[in-house]
């Protein structure tokens, strides 16, 4: 699948354009809203390469630098103009269900990187009635956390650094030390300082740093840590040579040789966002416990879900507290969002419906040589639920993927297979199913050629808003047509229903009916049968108002 990357701002120009060459509708007296062009331009495009070609909307970055500048003093020119909503919908495209989460993530950049647009217009601003909106994202592993986050910072066009808790140590020397982050932040931003202070630190496992009061003999280190990171939320300057870097060392060494001196480099932290988030598994224990709510009524799985969900959405400051977190650590952390779990079904939307999708990967990686891997609808939901087994979220979709077409992708490339389709029997058999596409050519088109079909009625529904169905008797007809006349399914598909999307229609404004099953006598005499439909769709039509 072929995507095409557009600049909003851009499209509007070129849609005037395309309308002035009458490629696209024209619409009078009104200048169409954003969704509307994007709308226009899928219609555009799918009727022009069919399934083929995707187009996804790329919004502009936020954050523009100047080319003048050399790279390290580069002036950047903040024009965050976004909006909660613009945010959310950016995160829709990517990011299934964690709907509360997602709204509440874009409140709070929004906000932040308001005020920082603010103070970046005018740097004597006074700061001091305003509290950064660092935040805390509580969530099992796998439900989209960092994703999240990482596609904020692609939106707005800041460097963004993602570090495991566990990775620091209070002092640096055992592990690493917190303000590597922000050193890290400026290599993201390819040393441009200023960018860097923007930037988006992003700690994963930040429970870890919790030290519970009444836990006897557990490792303290985690409490140094969050003095270290509370530092860096207040205000801090890191000096961007740091003494425990040897490869830092050698370089401010060659500079004192070349200059006689040291440049001086420090990164100011007050503009950086922070971002903490990890399981927290227990915190919910402890806001039961304080709300005094009773268990009653809940059955296990309801208990698990939705009243973890429903309890976090209480959380208060002392509950963290209570969970082993330093008042003025978890006081650095205004911001509070919960991410639900992921089901089944939520996951194979993830495969279905996100543009980041690994369906699109293994899409492409197989297209590299050629090959096209064709993904039924019956193999996303069956991978879906052999992931959620697993139990590590959307994690688990490219366990359970990698694990399915290991072989083929090391067999097909090297094969005469030039398409295959990966139905349901594919991941449930996969070497078996290998084996017989390999060695029985019409076994392989075969259900390719279903394959075909069933995205052919997909597009119809998506189109018309109609289901429409072959059976098999119809299938197998259409199929002896693709075979002997070497016709592509599509069109012979749509030589039979030429007639049909104006006649369903009628049929659906007289009965309400909007789902169809096709049998052999449509295939063999579509007019006929859609005549005799459309007549009795009247007659029942007069019965009724009668
Ligand atoms: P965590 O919550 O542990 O931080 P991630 O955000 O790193 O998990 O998720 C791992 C991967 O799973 C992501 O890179 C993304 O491909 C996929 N993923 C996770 N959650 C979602 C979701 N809600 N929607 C779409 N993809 C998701």
């Amino acid at each position: 699948m072929l995507q095409l990357y557009l600049n909003i701002r851009k499209l509007d120009r070129i849609t005037t354009e395309l309308r002035n060459i009458k490629l696209l509708n024209q619409t009078k007296n009104k200048k169409p809203t954003a969704e509307e062009i994007q709308k226009e331009f899928e219609e555009f495009i799918k009727h022009k390469y069919g399934g083929t070609v995707r187009f996804v909307q790329q919004p502009p970055p936020n954050i523009e630098l100047n080319e003048q500048d050399t790279q390290s003093q580069k002036k950047i020119d903040l024009k965050f103009d976004l909006k909660p909503k613009e945010v959310k919908q950016y995160l829709d495209r990517y990011v299934i269900k964690q709907y509360e989460a997602k709204k509440a993530l874009a409140i709070a950049v929004c906000d932040h990187y308001n005020h920082v647009r603010k103070c970046h217009e005018n740097p004597k601003l006074l700061e001091t009635d305003y509290s950064k909106q660092n935040i805390i994202v509580l969530g099992s592993t796998g439900v989209g956390k960092t994703y999240m986050i990482r596609h904020i910072a692609k939106l707005i066009g800041v460097p963004f650094v993602k570090a495991d808790a566990t990775r620091f140590s209070e002092t640096g020397y055992v592990g690493a030390n917190v303000e590597d982050l922000i050193r890290d932040l400026v290599t993201q931003a390819d040393g441009n300082l200023e960018l860097a202070q923007y930037g988006i630190v992003y700690i994963d496992e930040a429970d870890k740093l919790a030290t519970p009061p009444n836990i006897i003999g557990r490792d303290i280190s985690g409490r140094g840590v969050q003095f270290g990171l509370l530092k860096l939320m207040e205000e801090t300057e890191v000096d961007l040579k740091s003494g425990s870097d040897p490869a830092a060392q050698v370089k401010a060494a060659i500079e004192f040789q070349q200059k006689g001196e040291i440049e001086e480099q420090v990164i100011n932290t007050r503009h950086i966002l922070f971002i903490m988030s990890g399981a927290f598994n227990g915190l919910s224990d402890i806001i039961e416990k304080r709300l005094n709510w009773k268990s009653i009524g809940f059955s296990i799985e309801g208990r698990n879900q939705q009243r973890s969900i429903d309890l976090l959405a209480e959380i208060t400051s002392k509950d963290f507290i209570d969970f082993g977190f330093e008042p003025e650590f978890i006081g650095r952390i205004p911001i509070r969002v919960v991410c639900e779990d992921l089901e089944a079904e939520d996951l194979y939307y993830i495969l279905k419906n996100s543009e980041g999708s690994i369906i699109k990967q293994y899409e492409q990686s197989f297209q590299a040589y050629d090959v096209e891997a064709m993904f039924s609808d019956a193999s996303l939901h069956q991978i879906a639920v052999l992931a959620h087994h697993q139990k590590t979220g959307a994690r688990a979709l490219m366990t359970v993927c990698e694990k399915v077409l290991r072989d083929y992708k090391f067999e097909l490339p090297s094969s005469p297979i030039k398409e295959f389709a990966v139905t349901k029997e594919v991941v449930n058999d996969p070497k078996g199913e290998l084996e017989r596409i390999t060695t029985n050519q019409e076994y392989n088109s075969r259900l390719v050629f279903q394959e075909r079909i069933r995205r052919y009625e997909g597009d119809f529904q998506e189109k018309h808003k109609m289901k429409i169905q072959f059976d098999q008797e119809a299938t197998e007809m259409i199929y002896a047509r693709f075979i002997s006349n070497q016709q592509e399914p599509r069109e012979i598909c749509d030589e039979i229903l030429e007639s049909y999307q104006h006649g369903l229609s009628l049929i659906k404004q007289n009965t309400g009916k909007s789902d169809f099953t096709f049998t052999k006598s449509v295939v063999e005499d579509p007019d006929e049968v859609l005549e005799g439909w459309i007549r009795e769709s009247y007659n029942e039509k007069s019965k009724e108002s009668r």
